[in-house]
């Protein structure tokens, strides 16, 4: 995090940039995760420029704020973020440091991606004071390609209110994205059709929503609750969990530990599966079908080799 001086550094970049204007008079876009940010171009398209704060193999509860997340924030138009306070650790310093009113709370340029979603894992019974970091329910919800149309949506909305001029556009990008997602979510229940059921495990409670559209169990989480780091007495139950209920996949993203899922995977005699949620992250992995498209492939591969 940043101190005093820093920001006072800060200051003066930003009173040398704040009257820069893109070329073309596209829409400034920030996101705060990569997936905002990979749905952003979608719908935006040579409209608008988009730019992610955390990085694709950062935990985007625990995003490393830096001087240069203030310069992007106090020259946006738009900020996109999740929501459900998945930011609630790194983002409200930034903000208040960039001063910009047209992406304050409220703003037409202030996009909350939970607006509309329904919410999995109910958030009354959570108690921030042992760490949970999921307080108002749990933010990871657009492996569900249902929520992505939601999502795109409420950012198309914005985008036309925030930039009138572009609105057609705007709305024949949100249309292409939809139709999209309806073409392949028909592929990627056909493909996970034959798992119906199929028990996984996961690291940390980021999977629910996939889980929930294409009818698999998540059985157990590595980290005993959302942010808390796994113990030898929560591993060894879930190892156990693992062995009598024929759990025999983990799911992993890039900033989990990956020595302690292998070492509960060896004991289970269940495998590893990189399943990364943000675009970027790996490889042939730029855009929000792509990242979709590589989950649902390896969890075709993982679970058919454990027949
Ligand atoms: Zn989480």
């Amino acid at each position: 995090m940043m101190n005093i001086l820093n920001r006072i550094a800060i200051a003066g970049v930003i009173a040398l940039v704040a009257t820069a204007s893109t070329a073309a008079g596209q829409l400034r876009v920030v996101a705060t995760t990569p997936d905002l940010a990979a749905l952003a171009r979608e719908i935006g398209g040579s409209a608008v420029t988009v730019a992610a704060l955390a990085k694709p193999t950062e935990d985007p509860h625990f995003v490393d704020a830096k001087p240069s997340h203030i310069v992007t924030l106090n020259r946006a138009d738009v900020l996109i973020e999740g929501g459900a306070e998945l930011e609630l650790g790194w983002l409200p310093p930034l903000l208040e440091s960039a001063r910009n009113a047209k992406i304050g709370a409220g703003a037409r340029g202030r996009v909350v991606a939970t607006d509309g979603i329904r919410m999995i894992e109910d958030p009354s019974s959570f108690d921030r004071s042992k760490g949970d970091v999921h307080s108002r329910g749990n933010p990871h919800f657009l492996v569900d390609p249902v929520n992505a149309k939601i999502v795109a949506a409420n950012i198309a909305n914005h985008f036309a209110q925030a930039d009138p001029k572009s609105a057609a556009a705007y709305r024949a990008g949100l249309a292409r994205f939809n139709a999209k997602v309806d073409t392949k979510l028909v592929e990627w229940q056909r493909q996970l059709a034959p798992y119906r059921g199929a028990k996984l495990v996961a690291y940390h409670k980021d999977f629910g929503y996939l889980a929930g559209r294409f009818g698999l169990q998540i059985v157990e989480t590595l980290e005993p609750k959302p942010g808390i780091a796994p113990s030898p007495a929560h591993l060894a139950r879930v190892i156990r969990t693992m062995k009598s209920q024929n759990a025999r996949v983990i799911l992993l993203q890039p900033y989990q530990n990956r020595r302690t899922a292998q070492t509960v995977a060896r004991q289970a005699g269940a495998v590893v599966l990189d399943v990364p949620q943000q675009p970027g992250a790996k490889p042939n992995t730029g855009t929000y079908f792509d990242v979709m498209d590589n989950i649902v492939r390896s969890l075709v591969a993982g679970l058919g080799a454990q027949r």
